[in-house]
């Protein structure tokens, strides 16, 4: 890719920034100070001394014996993302731009929150590093998700319920640009997934794709070789995107994103620009983004990052839905066999390679990238189930 579009945050036709004058010049300014800092020698060794010492990588990449032998085909492999602090893969991105921040002289961060997972994995490293933080959260969501907000606030972060607009995700987005565009010399807006105006998905990846560089030597020290196939959920692409990354270079290796069939981004989605970038979009007949609904809150986004939606038309990358019947049964499955409980978002990649398992051989690996654990969603299963 030419060197330039790729400074600017371009995948092919993907990507870039489409904001205010007033908010591009923050942006500008960030992107500079990442590359400045991204391969700097103390700021990357800071880095893995906190995702060693506060997060616990590295994780293990567990071979899921019952669950191979269950299912008849290749052997499954586990990335255990599930193991890291609180529980997800968010805090690999939280931490590094935190630590960003930091070399930047900001004394507060700011975050939008839809569910209250990124928030709490904002709040979590701020009460680490002394941070200021406030969480910008649509009204309607902060009734739905109480435990989060006082989750948050345990961790001494102040929540602002937004009531504008509908009081969802996308308002608290807003608002929480508003607050940069005002504060920005001493504010630092810290993005949860692989979505935005350049260059948070090129950052976000940066942060994420420590996952993939794992999972490679892993795989390489156990097996000897590569894995045939990757396979992660996707909601804005954040764990998906640092579980492929090392392998995007490697072409043997198939990269399979997963998505719930009411929120199909990617398969069913058509080039437009949502929240500053340009993605596939679901658009419904108005040609406005349309209104998602997944039994997993953090995979319920009408858009998808801007490198997805390049691997996805350039082939690169393969993306496929699974029902909440199937994600449900797998959630069942993994607990019952290997004695893990995943996230509902993991589970869509669980649901997907058993689909996949029987069209592979026994010769063959899959990586599945356990994003989560699922303690958050029992409640919610067991209402389901019930
Ligand atoms: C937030 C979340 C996701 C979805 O976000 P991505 O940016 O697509 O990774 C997936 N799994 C878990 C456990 C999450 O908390």
């Amino acid at each position: 890719m030419d060197q330039q579009l790729q400074q600017e945050g371009y995948f092919g036709e993907f990507g870039g920034s489409f904001v205010p004058p007033e908010l591009q010049e923050v942006l500008n300014y960030l992107s500079e100070q990442f590359y400045k800092f991204r391969d700097d020698p103390e700021f990357k060794e800071e880095l893995r001394y906190y995702l060693s010492e506060y997060v616990g990588r590295e994780n293990p990449l567990t071979y899921a014996e019952r669950l191979t032998k269950a299912w008849g085909g290749p052997k499954i492999y586990l990335k255990r993302e599930d193991l890291n602090h609180t529980g997800a893969h968010k805090i690999n991105n939280a931490i590094g731009q935190i630590l960003l921040a930091k070399r930047m002289g900001a004394k507060r961060i700011i975050a939008e929150t839809g569910a209250g997972q990124h928030g709490v994995a904002t709040a979590t490293a701020c009460a680490m590093f002394n941070m200021d933080c406030v969480i910008y959260m649509g009204a309607e969501d902060t009734r739905r998700q109480a435990l989060n907000v006082f989750r948050m606030e345990l961790l001494g972060a102040t929540v602002v319920p937004v009531h504008s607009g509908q009081g969802r995700l996308k308002d608290a987005v807003d608002a929480a640009l508003d607050d940069l565009v005002r504060n920005y010399t001493n504010t630092f807006y810290l993005l949860g997934s692989a979505v935005g105006p350049h260059p948070f998905p090129t950052m976000v990846k940066h942060f994420q794709a420590i996952i993939s560089e794992e999972s490679k030597r892993q795989i390489v020290e156990k097996e000897g070789r590569l894995p045939d196939a990757v396979i992660a959920c996707a909601g804005g692409g954040s764990n998906a995107i640092g579980a492929f990354a090392h392998y995007i270079d490697e072409p043997t290796v198939r990269l399979i994103g997963v998505e719930p069939d009411q929120a199909p981004s990617l398969t069913q989605g058509v080039p437009s620009i949502i929240h500053g970038f340009k993605c596939l979009v679901l658009l419904d007949e108005e040609g406005q983004p349309k209104k998602t609904y997944s039994i997993a809150a953090g995979l319920d986004y009408p858009g998808i990052g801007p490198e997805h939606s390049h691997l996805k038309v350039t082939g690169r990358g393969e993306y496929a839905t699974v029902t909440n019947e199937e994600v449900l049964e797998a959630f069942q499955e993994l607990s019952r066999t290997e004695g893990i409980i995943p996230a509902l978002e993991s589970a869509h990649a669980v649901a997907y390679a058993k689909k996949l398992a029987p069209t592979m051989g026994q010769d063959q690996i899959i990586i599945i990238n356990l994003s989560g654990r699922g303690d958050k969603d029992v409640e919610q299963v067991y209402q389901m189930l019930k």
